[in-house]
């Protein structure tokens, strides 16, 4: 697994993951994953599979792993060198620490069912409850307790989603069946900023709510729908308080690689690790996959969980639905970054907020540390190099003055080939014309992503959804 080690200027870059696809094609049966580096098993050129699944993300390992346990031979392909796609957990201070997603809640049924079943247990972020509260308001900075600011920031977040007078719940009455209402099409063209600007909030409240938004879409909220955070309003039961729970409270205590992990470890799986697919070939009722290194995989079957920024990379033939490729050119707009900063002060349970275009949209403590604290850090995209120190600080002193950075570390997801993305916020329109066809199959090619899931859309249970959804539609085909 690639590691970062924590020191100035310690971070992973995307020329890292593309650095670990040259690595050399590497070859593990699943069940065996602890010895893998030692003893690696071989996947003949040209070798035979009921399903090929393409990705080892969530949405792959499940599907890879619900097709092995129902008797289907399976074959996993991976362009990077490790599992778990945009989940990553490193380590930092002998601790686990999750450069991507990271944060699950009891009530996302698909991931909290794989945590059960492998007897994981979570743990809590302390700095997403935080004690005192700073923001930026009109270029000014504010200070408050949680508990004044919080109420402020929720009831702006209310009127945010009540686009029906009703707290958003014509919209999605029903949070995992997304077009249940038909009032979705009605919302879906308008834009986050767009439905900020009617509201005509007072300046802090609206400083707030912006920064949240530029939080939630990880960019620059006139480019994000404003109906997928209407989304996640409904799936936190319409109420702040509940949803910033199921956002950012709880995460795995052994780390999001080790439920990948015990998924993997469950069921007989050939992986191959550092293998990008470049061809997807379908003829005479076989699919060919084909890599970047020229070797052939046929299946009966294929699930591809390429994420939808990333699909239109892969060649298929016959070629995708123009839908699946036009939303792929389209891409989703989740691109931000997030990084960790390592502070000398002790700051406490701390958070910090400021609407788009500042570089750091939201900063909590994400721990305490001997010699000062860790804050976890999010801002839009092309804002924040988090490989220069000294920027960081800059733009982290308006939130936080005099802080003192000792280091940043961070993996820059929307430069990595295999992701180009963070977690998918839609654009007006995107869900309406693009959800259904994402997961739409096409002859022997499944789809499954996070990106498409009808539930936690963007969410490491929406891959699970996903991928148990997929690899169930194959079984019944590959049985029919
Ligand atoms: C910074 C960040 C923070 C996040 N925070 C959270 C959070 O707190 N909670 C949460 O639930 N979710 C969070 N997410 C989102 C969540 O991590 C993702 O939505 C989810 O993990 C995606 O799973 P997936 O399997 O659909 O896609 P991926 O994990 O992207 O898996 C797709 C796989 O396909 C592989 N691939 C791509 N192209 C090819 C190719 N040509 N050939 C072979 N393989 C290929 C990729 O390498 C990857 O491994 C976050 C994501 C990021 C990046």
């Amino acid at each position: 697994m690639e590691q970062t080690t924590s020191g100035r200027r310690a971070f992973l870059k995307a020329g890292v993951a593309a650095a670990g696809a040259t690595l050399g094609t590497h070859a593990v049966r699943a069940g065996e994953h602890a010895a893998a580096t030692a003893g690696s098993t071989s996947v003949p050129d040209g070798a035979a599979f009921d399903v090929i699944v393409i990705g080892a993300g969530f949405a792959g390992l499940a599907a890879a792993r619900d097709c092995a346990q129902r008797g289907a031979t399976t074959l996993l392909v991976e362009a990077r060198n490790r599992i778990g796609g945009r989940t990553f957990t490193t380590q930092f201070a002998g601790k686990h620490l999750e450069l991507g997603g990271t944060w699950i809640h009891w009530t996302q049924p698909f991931v909290w069912s794989e945590v059960r079943r492998y007897g994981l247990n979570i743990t809590e972020s302390p700095g997403f409850n935080p004690d005192t509260i700073h923001w930026l308001a009109q270029g000014r900075l504010k200070r408050g307790r949680a508990d004044k600011v919080f109420p402020l920031l929720g009831e702006g977040m209310r009127k945010f989603c009540d686009v029906d007078g009703q707290s958003g719940r014509t919209v999605f009455p029903r949070a995992a069946d997304p077009f249940f209402s038909k009032a979705v099409a009605k919302y879906d063209d308008l834009s986050m900023q767009d439905r900020l600007d009617r509201l005509r909030l007072p300046p802090d409240q609206r400083a707030l709510v912006g920064a949240f938004l530029a939080l939630d879409c990880h960019n620059d909220p006139r480019l994000a729908g404003a109906i997928d955070q209407i989304k996640w309003w409904s799936l936190g039961d319409f109420d702040m308080e509940t949803m910033n729970n199921k956002l950012g409270r709880y995460k795995l205590a052994e780390g999001t690689s080790a439920l990948a992990h015990a998924m993997l470890g469950d069921a007989r799986v050939d992986l191959l690790l550092s293998t990008p697919v470049r061809t997807v070939r379908t003829e005479n009722g076989t699919t060919t996959v084909t890599t970047t290194a020229g070797r052939h995989y046929t299946g009966r079957a294929v699930i591809c969980t390429v994420p939808m920024n990333v699909l239109k990379t892969v060649e298929f033939s016959p070629p995708l639905s123009a839908a699946k490729m036009q939303a792929s050119h389209e891409e989703h707009i989740g691109k931000g970054t997030k990084c960790y900063i390592h502070v000398r002060q002790k700051v406490g349970n701390w958070m910090g907020y400021a609407p788009f275009p500042h570089p750091i949209t939201a900063v909590w403590t994400d721990r305490e540390l001997d010699d000062g604290t860790l804050l976890v850090c999010f801002g839009p995209p092309d804002k924040l190099d988090i490989n220069d120190e000294s920027s960081v600080q800059a733009a982290l002193r308006t939130l936080l003055p005099g802080a003192d950075v000792v280091s940043v570390t961070g993996y820059q997801w929307t430069e990595d080939p295999f992701a180009r993305g963070t977690w998918a916020m839609y654009r007006p329109h995107q869900t309406t014309r693009y959800l259904d066809p994402l997961n739409a199959r096409e002859g022997n090619v499944f789809f499954a992503s996070a990106d498409s899931a009808h539930g936690w859309k963007g969410f490491i249970d929406g891959a699970i959804e996903g991928g148990v959804r997929a690899a169930h539609e194959v079984i019944t085909h590959l049985k029919g």
